[in-house]
């Protein structure tokens, strides 16, 4: 049997559900967990039983795999949703969607969130009409995220826009695909965010 190679997959198999981590593949039926919905590896068809902690733990990693977020970052995100009004762990998945790699994705302008924080990096995009290269920036309503005037010809925008249009944009951005932007309408609510986790197991870890 092929020795199972993928990486971005079997963070996907491990949590046993799809993160969408690879772009189109996580779209179509070569995606690994609608193939082979069980853990990677010798033991991955075994169900082990999770400790209160190790749940807790699992829900934050998925979280941070979603987003493609390290922990210091994480953390640092935890503290400004522990600061804001409102409930702590919608507050952070909130904060998480509003980064601009985050946008470009949703908007489809990038096929995976990892490919979006390239693109950004690299200088494509732009807010409110201002070169803008940092993934995790924060957007706010009102913001216009952009693919400045002279990226418009990068393949990649040409491949993405045609590749990703039939995916859905979420409500509280507005997509103008002629101009190749986007405005945030309002920031992300919690019904908005379609990741399955239970936010409250994250803030219960790092409330301990
Ligand atoms: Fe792989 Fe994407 Fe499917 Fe995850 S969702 S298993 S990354 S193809």
């Amino acid at each position: 049997m092929a020795r199972y190679k993928d990486e971005q997959c079997r963070i996907c198999r491990r949590e046993g559900q799809k993160l969408f981590l690879k772009g189109e593949r996580c779209y179509s039926d070569k995606c690994s967990v609608s193939r082979r919905n069980y853990g990677p590896g010798q033991h991955g068809q075994k169900k082990a039983k999770l400790s209160e902690y190790g749940t807790q733990l699992r829900e934050k990693q998925k979280t941070k795999s979603f987003y493609g977020v390290g922990e210091k970052q994480f953390r640092k995100y935890f503290e400004m949703a522990s600061n804001k009004k409102g409930v702590t762990g919608e507050n952070l998945l909130q904060i998480l969607e509003s980064r601009l790699d985050n946008v470009v994705y949703r908007l489809g302008y990038g096929s995976s969130r990892a490919q979006a924080r390239q693109i950004v990096n690299h200088g494509l995009f732009e807010v409110n009409g201002r070169k803008v290269d940092i993934a995790s920036y924060l957007v706010k309503a009102g913001d216009v995220i952009a693919v400045r005037e002279t990226k418009k010809d990068k393949e990649i925008i040409k491949v993405n826009e045609s590749a990703n249009s039939a995916r859905p944009v979420p409500t509280w951005l507005e997509k103008d695909a002629e101009k190749l932007s986007g405005k945030v309408v309002r920031l992300a609510s919690r019904e908005d965010i379609d990741l399955p986790v239970e936010e409250h197991l994250i803030v219960e870890l790092y409330s301990k």
